[in-house]
């Protein structure tokens, strides 16, 4: 027996261990001072009342025979794929059911697909990024090379034809940048991947933050996409069910390739390798695009919007460069005083004792950048601003 040698070139995930470790050191020798958390990814609402009551309607179901479920179907039950199907006819795209195959979270999938995928191929991905398009290819032993996302381009790399990539990551709007690409911007990536050939992977788990027009929601939003994309989606930022877990994944029919076709591939590898998401979580999901889901969670929605407000105009106030902010619950904005990240992690816990994630934890471009997310509570965001701008003004 031999182990996955591969496994030796993934850098040791130590980026949320060594913050919280430096928030607990910190606490323990100043346990008089509150520290305030603005570094998570995770929501903090709870579930919606319209979803609670889906998720107890499922276990009644579940209750009886008649109603009982079993296995479902690998691709997810109907009733929740024609809702994602309405989601997005509202905003233009046109799926066909079985283009849909319901997920237990968008992260698991972003690491499956890859089943499709020959080892050979060269994957693209922008630094910095969300680890897991680093570390799940490093684990096949595929080649990676990194798009320059920087402060020049606003953290939003455009194509370069003189690099030949295979597969292709694009998350927008971005963890952990907030950007977000705007349809004209997202057209010049999709034709460059139908010139080379190339697939793009989007991750559009935070597209329920977009408010502009002009961005992109979902890549199918862009002409021949259909052709060169596969999306992946989730209902952990949109709904809160980062614990609940459940997500979608759009696979098109379109994308074909040497006579493979990649909706019938991911179905089979579906069929080998997964049993589906419980019946209850489903029937949750579901009832967030119902008409009074949707209304109880844009509700939660604007709570995290508003936060993320909060600190871009604190930003704003103090002469600090960031993107994200808007379209998205990030604020990324660049260490002042030429800090890096996490001299900016130190001094920002040791000063207002807010604690935030360093950039440099995103790979190399992310080094002199720092990241604020809009989760917490409007009470927290309030009193870290506050502290921000009283250490920061000049
Ligand atoms: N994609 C991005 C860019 C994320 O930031 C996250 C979670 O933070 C995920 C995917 C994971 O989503 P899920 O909870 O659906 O697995």
């Amino acid at each position: 027996m031999q182990f996955n040698s591969n496994f030796n070139d993934i850098a040791e995930n130590y980026l949320f261990a060594e913050v919280a470790k430096r928030a607990a050191e910190y606490s323990k020798a100043h346990p008089d001072k509150k520290i305030i958390k603005l570094g998570i990814g995770d929501v903090t609402l709870p579930l919606v009342p319209e979803v609670i009551k889906a998720l107890h309607d499922g276990a009644e179901d579940m209750s009886k025979a008649e109603t009982f479920k079993g296995y479902g179907p690998y691709e997810g039950y109907e009733f929740l794929r024609e809702s994602i199907q309405n989601y997005y006819k509202a905003y233009g795209v046109e799926l066909a059911l079985d283009e849909i195959f319901v997920s237990d979270g968008a992260k698991s999938d972003l690491g499956n697909i890859l089943d499709i995928f020959s080892k050979d191929n060269t994957v693209l991905v922008p630094d910095p990024v969300y680890p897991v398009y680093v570390d799940t290819n490093l684990m096949a032993g595929r080649k990676i090379i990194f798009a320059n996302a920087n402060g020049e381009n606003g953290f939003l790399p455009m194509p370069d034809y003189t690099v030949n990539a295979d597969i292709i990551y694009i998350c927008s709007p971005n963890n952990p940048t907030g950007a977000a690409y705007t349809k004209a911007q997202l057209k010049e990536w999709v034709d460059y991947a139908l010139k080379k050939n190339a697939v793009i992977l989007f991750d559009a788990a935070y597209e329920c933050f977009i408010e502009d027009d002009k961005l992109a929601r979902s890549v199918f939003q862009i002409e021949g996409a259909e052709k060169c994309a596969i999306e992946f989606c989730s209902f952990s930022k949109i709904a809160g069910f980062t614990g609940t877990r459940c997500g979608y994944t759009v696979v098109p029919k379109a994308l074909e390739k040497d006579g493979f076709s990649a909706n019938k591939m991911w179905l089979r590898r579906q069929a080998t390798k997964f049993n589906g998401v419980p019946y209850i979580v489903q029937k949750g999901a579901a009832a967030v695009f119902s008409e009074q889901g949707r209304k109880e969670i844009a509700h939660n929605l604007s709570y995290y919007k508003n936060n993320a407000k909060i600190i871009a105009q604190c930003m704003d106030g103090l002469g600090i460069w960031y993107t994200g902010g808007k379209n998205s619950p990030y604020i990324w904005l660049k260490c002042p005083d030429g800090m890096k990240s996490w001299q900016f992690f130190d001094f920002l816990l040791n000063n207002a004792q807010v604690v935030g994630t360093p950039g440099a934890g995103f790979g190399n471009n992310g080094e002199g950048y720092f990241r604020l997310t809009a989760f917490g509570s409007e009470a927290n965001t309030r009193e870290a601003v506050a502290r921000i701008k009283s250490i920061l003004k000049k």
